[in-house]
């Protein structure tokens, strides 16, 4: 474990890079800010954005009275906008509780909107020289392959185990290059794709290299279950050829659009249909399914089509209801999926 810490540092001495403009600094304030742009952007871009906003907002009470327009307009390109605006939020809790200076303890860190556990270590390893662990995205897969350590580290108990992995790898002393180079091996060499496994200081101990699992470790994010929901649409034709069409409540999926009447089931479908109409078909079955995924579920589109004429009720539309000639249905303000559903049955 130490000698895996070792090597990690003299490699940093060695190779890892030593005069970024918020390296050689104990100014808080600036490894924050650098900190912050580092999350989820890469060291090139930072440099291009980091000495700018710097100049514009060079401490915690400038960036704290700053107009929000001009602290978003210096981020402009960086992305990841809320970044931004946690920062500028930050900067004025730490404006309000601690007279504008950062505070070290780390409780007080993590109060601060926009800082985690890994950034609240970071500026306390490299503006204080605490004895903290961190562990960002790229930290984490150097540990995972490193120790071979297999599943996807958002899973709690893989979290865990790379927490505890951080902290028992500290070694003795100053921790600066040790993190720094940690930081750097995983932006650098030890990359989601493609890590350069030939110039790795570790790589004469790393498991995944060693067990040829690089490709495996870490695992990646489990697929979700998109919950799915089947519908029976009908398709209501009259001796015309009309289609029975009716408008969608306001809210909900098509909103306010128009669409075939929906369903949970054949029997309630042709159910409402008979309360109404006098039902021509002979044996009304489910037609070939649609599936079409939302966002958040996917929907088996089920058809229904049936031929209906008049019943001694009549079958007038109801309000929310219409009667479309078939020629008028592409003009008609239809969901693209009932439209393809509808297209399918008229071929
Ligand atoms: S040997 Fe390869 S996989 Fe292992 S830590 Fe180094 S770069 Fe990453």
């Amino acid at each position: 474990v130490s000698a895996f810490a070792v090597r990690i540092a003299e490699w940093q001495e060695r190779s890892g890079r030593h005069d970024l403009p918020w390296q050689n600094t104990s100014d808080a304030y600036a490894i924050w800010v650098s900190e912050i742009m580092l999350q989820q952007t890469q060291v090139t871009s930072v440099l291009r954005y980091f000495p700018r906003f710097m100049q514009r907002f060079p401490d915690v009470i400038s960036l704290a009275r700053a107009v929000d327009d001009d602290v978003l307009a210096s981020w402009s390109g960086l992305g990841y906008y809320s970044r931004a605006r946690n920062l500028k939020r930050a900067a004025e809790l730490v404006t309000e509780r601690h007279g504008g200076r950062v505070p070290e303890p780390v409780d007080d860190l993590m109060a601060l909107p926009g800082i985690g556990r890994s950034t609240a270590a970071a500026i306390r390893v490299f503006a204080f020289g605490s004895r903290d662990a961190i562990l960002d995205g790229n930290v984490k897969r150097v540990l995972a392959r490193s120790f071979a350590i297999e599943g996807w580290p958002g899973t709690p108990a893989v979290e865990r185990r790379l927490w505890a992995l951080a902290r028992e790898l500290l070694p003795d002393g100053p921790l600066a290059g040790y993190t720094q180079g940690l930081m750097d091996l995983g932006a650098t060499l030890c990359t989601r794709t493609r890590p350069r496994c030939g110039d790795c200081p570790v790589a004469g101990e790393c498991r995944a290299f060693a067990s040829a699992s690089v490709d495996r470790i870490p695992g990646p994010r489990p697929r979700q279950q998109t919950p799915r929901r089947r519908a029976v649409f009908l398709i209501a034709r009259d001796p015309l050829g009309r289609v029975l069409l009716e408008r969608r409540p306001p809210s909900g999926i098509w909103g306010g659009l128009w669409s075939l009447p929906e369903f949970g089931s054949a029997e309630a479908a042709l159910a409402a249909c008979r309360a109404r109409f006098r039902v021509e078909t002979r044996a009304p079955g489910e037609g070939r399914p649609l599936q079409h995924a939302f966002t958040h579920f996917k929907l088996e589109m089920v058809p229904l089509a049936v031929r209906v004429s008049p019943s001694p009720g009549g079958h007038a539309a109801e309000p929310g209801e219409l009667w479309v000639a078939a020629a008028a249905l592409d003009e008609a303000p239809l969901p693209a999926p009932v439209r393809a559903l509808l297209a399918r049955e008229e071929g």
